[in-house]
């Protein structure tokens, strides 16, 4: 008989070179986004910030996103003796995220605080909150963005702003009154159209008599999130026209009012958040606004959200590129650390700069909307273009530096467990939604061609930055000739202008923002390589992939001022 060998060990289990998880930071520690917030008047609030941004960069913050993605929101239409329920059960992690956020007040506190600052307090801490999990943005966005629309019912405004406002998380189906704290949503989407809400075919009719009091609602909604909301704003074809319409779930009688949840969409984002297709029959729902003017009223709800859009965006490049930073921080390949590779590094300060500028110009237009709701005509006029102009472009933007993050971590990128999928997936929602691409870049051209004290606006805050950099100087006067051309510009020409224009104008102001504001090393890159026509300088602008960079760039200097690997 031949001698065995003794056991070896096994030498195949040694794991070297693999990254340890990306927990226990503080995600508030973005210095970008702090020096925003205290240039538009929240820098009181950096305290809560930090608190927010520990508790999102917490490992089990990150385990309640992971639970929540990987157990999907379960409709059940009916109870157990088959009585229609219409309700949608949520993993308990989501309710813990959600809870947090209302806890924090980023649903909509602002509106009931006084203080100069207060929407750009709200908005740097959806940033940082968002960071820790997408999904649940979405109740949080549109519970803020409903109160300016709900105050064109004042009556209603009274009844269930004090709710709205409120920082308790009251979840589950019961009268809205008798609740601690509300959320609501929006249903305008229909299957015919959601870009073209006029066309909607939901109807309504007066209940009793006299069109100012309840009305009954008949109709579908193709796309209608966080179904569990206790409140939605409605679109719906009244006698004298379409109007918006506030719907409750349950009635004030304690009944569930006649909206039936279809199904829900499978769908390519973030698992956590529902969004259904519903069914109105004959629901109660009362008028919001005046009679036929139901899309000004609405409107109001779809700017808050467009510039959540543009803070959500912003947040997932800010977490991509940390995550980025991390890893290749933690990673060795050909004896180094991939950071300490030239381009690896470029790319990571490619990312850093849109970044910091998506950061910058986000944060900007939030002070700009806390300041035109209280008054404010030139911010509101700066608003009409920097708003769309800016949710079109920063939103564009995401899905592209989403994947050249997730190419940083190389395969381990491609795997849910590093959330780099998460991110990449969800990234292109919110181009899509509150207007998709081509809507609010025609929106832009609408409010540049109505508006004149638009433009000029435009053109106030880019003076504010002229003569610091000649790229940009230049960039100005070719933005001044293609606005100059819009009065002229005729057939599909008019249309074609409305991209290029929205990109030419999130690009200037992002540059003069950080021409006036970031260290040289960012604004000199950030010019170089995003308004072209440097020595060296990447030949197509933004639109070739990133790590571009023009030669010369002070790549350290980018790394280290954006403080992307977590201390
Ligand atoms: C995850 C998710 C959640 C959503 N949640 C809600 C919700 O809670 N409530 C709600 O009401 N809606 C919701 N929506 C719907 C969303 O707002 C719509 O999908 C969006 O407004 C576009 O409408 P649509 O899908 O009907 O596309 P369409 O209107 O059919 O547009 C299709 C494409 O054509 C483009 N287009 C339209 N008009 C023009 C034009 N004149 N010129 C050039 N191009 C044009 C659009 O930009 C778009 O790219 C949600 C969508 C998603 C994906």
């Amino acid at each position: 008989m031949t001698t065995v060998p003794a056991a070896r060990p096994h030498a195949t289990h040694e794991v070297l070179n693999q990254v340890p998880p990306l927990a226990g930071y503080d995600v508030a520690d973005d210095p970008a986004l702090l020096e925003a917030a205290g240039r538009e008047g929240a820098g009181w609030d950096a305290g809560r910030l930090h608190e927010l941004g520990l508790l999102a960069g917490a490992a089990d913050t990150q385990e309640h996103a992971r639970l929540a993605n990987e157990h999907p929101p379960v409709l059940r239409t009916h109870d157990a003796r088959g009585h229609r329920i219409d309700e949608v059960e949520f993993h308990p992690s989501w309710h813990v995220l959600l809870g947090t956020a209302v806890g924090h007040g980023l649903h909509a506190a602002p509106w009931a605080d006084a203080r100069p600052g207060a929407h750009v307090a709200r908005a740097a801490a959806f940033y940082v909150w968002s960071q820790a999990e997408a999904g649940h943005g979405c109740p949080v966005s549109m519970t803020y963005a409903v109160v300016p629309a709900l105050r064109h019912a004042p009556d209603l405004a009274q009844q269930f702003e004090p709710l709205l406002t409120a920082a308790a998380y009251d979840p589950g189906l019961r009268p809205p009154a008798g609740k601690a704290g509300l959320l609501a949503g929006m249903a305008m989407t229909e299957k015919q159209g959601g870009s073209d809400v006029r066309a909607g075919t939901t109807r309504a009719e007066p209940a009793g008599p006299g069109a100012g009091g309840p009305h009954l609602i008949t109709g579908h909604k193709w796309f209608c999130s966080a179904p569990m909301s206790d409140l939605f704003l409605v679109l719906a074809q009244a006698p004298d026209g379409l109007t918006c319409f506030l719907l409750p779930r349950v009635l004030p009688d304690g009944s569930r009012n006649a909206m039936r949840l279809q199904r829900l969409k499978d769908k390519l984002g973030n698992r956590s958040n529902a969004s259904a297709e519903v069914e109105f029959d004959g629901a109660l729902a009362w008028p919001v606004g005046a009679a036929g003017r139901g899309v000004p009223t609405i409107i109001e709800m779809v700017s808050a959200t467009r510039l959540d859009c543009v803070l959500g965006s912003a947040a997932g490049m800010r977490r991509g590129v940390v995550a980025a930073a991390y890893y290749t921080a933690h990673r060795q390949a050909f004896g180094k650390d991939l950071i300490a590779w030239p381009l690896m590094g470029s790319v990571l300060a490619d990312l850093s700069l849109e970044s910091e500028a998506a950061t910058t110009l986000a944060i900007r237009l939030a002070g700009a909307a806390g300041r035109a709701g209280r008054g404010d005509a030139a911010e509101a006029a700066l608003l009409r273009a920097a708003l769309p102009a800016a949710k079109h472009w920063v939103c564009k933007r995401a899905p592209l530096h989403a994947a050249e993050a997730l190419e940083c971590l190389g395969g381990n990128g491609y795997v849910e467990e590093s959330g780099m999928p998460r991110l990449y997936r969800d990234s292109p929602l919110n181009s899509i939604w509150e207007g998709s691409g081509n809507v609010t870049a025609l929106d832009l051209l609408r409010a540049l061609r109505r508006q004149p004290d638009t433009a000029d606006a435009l053109a106030a805050e880019l003076a504010l930055a002229a003569g610091a950099d000649r790229r940009l100087d230049a960039a100005a006067r070719r933005l001044e000739t293609s606005l100059a051309g819009l009065a002229g510009a005729a057939g599909p020409d008019a249309e074609y202008a409305a991209r290029r224009l929205a990109g030419q104008i999130t690009l200037a102001l992002q540059a003069a923002l950080l021409v006036r504001h970031a260290p040289a090393a960012v604004a000199d890159a950030f010019c170089a390589s995003r308004l072209g026509g440097g020595e060296g300088a990447a030949p197509g602008g933004p639109g070739v992939p990133f790590g571009t960079l023009p030669d010369g760039t002070a790549v350290g200097e980018i790394l280290d001022r954006a403080r992307l690997v977590p201390r």
